[in-house]
C-alpha cells in the first residue's frame, strides 16, 4: 500500500490542530487504498500546540510530530517535514484550514496520473483584504519580472510532491528558503489546480506586513541576481545623461549665462546619494545571504519527536 505523508507546519495553532486532523481523517475515508501519516512540525509555538500534539500522537497512530527548539519560520518547518517524511508522496499544507483537506483526493489523483508535482493556485475569497490581495499580486509581478522562475500569482505552499522530488528538495541546504520558487525550479512533470482559500479556522495570520516584505525580498533574492545588474544599468544610463549635459555647460560658459546653480546641485547630490544607498543596500542583501550561508549552520533544530 502506498503511503502519503501530510506535512503541516504549526506555529501557535492550538485551536486548529484537532480540527485539521479530523478533516484529514475524514478525507482519507474516501481513499482507503492509501496509508497516511500526518507530520506536524511545531515551529517553536508558545501556546499549547506541543502538549496537544503529544497527546494526539498517543491517541492516533497516524500522528507524528517534530518539535523545533525555537521558531525557525514557516519555510524551514515545511522543509523539516519533507526531510522526515517517508511517504511515496508528500503533501504540505497549512494548519489553519485555509488549505482545504478536501482537495487532497484531487492532488492524489493527478499524482497517480503521473505528475510528480501537483501544486495549487489560490483564488481569493471575498473576505481577503484588498491590501493583502494587492500586495500579493504586486509581489508575484515583481518576482516574475526579476527572476527566472515562472511563478503564477496565488501560488501557495499547498502541494503534493512525489518522493523523487522530495529527495531532490532535501538536498537544498539554502538558509533563505523559498519553497515555491524551488519547487518550480526543480522541473519534473508539474500540474496546477486551483482552489478558493477559506478563512482561518481560529487564530491570526502570522504574516504581518513586515514578515511579508521580508518574504518578498527572500523570494526575489533567492532566485535572481538581476537586482545586482541594476547598479550597472543605472550607472550607464546616468553617465549617458551627463554626457548630454556637457555641451550645455560649455555653451553656458562661452555665453557667460551660467546661473548660480545651487538648486540643481543639491538635487543632484540628494538624488545620487539616495540611489547609491539603495544600490549599496541591494549589494548588502546578497552579501548578507552569503554570510548566512557560509556559516553553514543547521537551518532548524529538532528538540523532540515521537518517531
Ligand atoms: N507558520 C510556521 N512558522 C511561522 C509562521 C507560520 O510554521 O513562523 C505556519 C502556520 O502555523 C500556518 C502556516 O505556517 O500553518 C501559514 O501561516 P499563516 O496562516 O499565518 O500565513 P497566511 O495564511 O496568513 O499567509
Ligand atoms: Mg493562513
Amino acid at each position: 500500500m502506498k503511503l502519503i505523508s501530510i506535512v503541516i507546519p504549526a506555529y501557535n495553532e492550538e485551536g486548529n490542530l484537532d480540527k485539521i486532523r479530523e478533516e484529514i481523517d475524514k478525507t482519507f475515508i474516501d481513499l482507503p487504498q492509501y496509508n497516511y501519516e500526518i507530520i506536524f512540525v511545531n515551529d517553536g509555538s508558545r501556546d499549547k500546540t506541543q502538549s496537544i500534539l503529544e497527546q494526539m500522537g498517543k491517541d492516533f497512530p497516524t500522528v507524528k510530530y517534530l518539535e523545533f527548539s525555537r521558531n525557525f519560520g514557516h519555510q524551514h518547518a515545511v522543509k523539516a517535514g519533507l526531510d522526515f517524511a517517508t511517504g511515496n508522496a508528500v503533501i504540505s499544507m497549512d494548519a489553519d484550514l485555509q488549505h482545504p483537506p478536501q482537495l487532497i483526493p484531487e492532488l492524489v489523483q493527478y499524482w497517480e496520473k503521473g505528475y510528480d508535482i501537483v501544486y495549487t493556485i489560490r483564488k481569493y475569497n471575498k473576505s481577503v483584504s484588498w491590501f493583502k490581495k494587492k500586495t500579493s499580486d504586486f509581489f508575484y509581478k515583481i518576482l516574475v519580472t526579476l527572476s527566472d522562475v515562472e511563478l503564477e500569482k496565488g501560488s501557495s505552499d499547498f502541494r503534493l510532491l512525489d518522493a523523487s522530488v522530495v529527495e531532490v528538495m532535501r538536498q537544498a541546504g539554502e538558509s533563505d528558503l523559498f519553497l515555491r520558487g524551488l519547487s518550480k525550479w526543480v522541473g519534473f512533470r508539474q500540474k496546477a489546480i486551483s482552489y478558493t482559500a477559506g478563512d482561518r479556522f481560529t487564530g491570526e495570520s502570522k504574516y504581518n506586513l513586515k514578515k511579508m516584505l521580508k518574504f518578498a525580498f527572500t523570494g526575489i533574492t533567492a532566485f535572481s541576481i538581476k537586482p545586482l545588474y541594476l547598479a550597472s544599468y543605472l550607472g550607464f544610463f546616468f553617465s549617458f545623461l551627463s554626457l548630454l549635459y556637457i555641451p550645455y555647460v560649455i555653451f553656458a560658459f562661452i555665453n557667460k549665462t551660467e546661473i548660480s546653480g545651487w538648486a540643481s546641485l543639491i538635487m543632484t547630490v540628494v538624488f545620487f546619494g539616495g540611489l547609491q544607498l539603495i544600490i549599496l543596500g541591494i549589494l548588502g542583501i546578497y552579501i548578507g545571504k552569503m554570510f548566512k550561508q557560509l556559516k553553514n549552520r543547521p537551518n532548524y533544530i529538532v528538540r523532540s519527536k515521537n518517531f
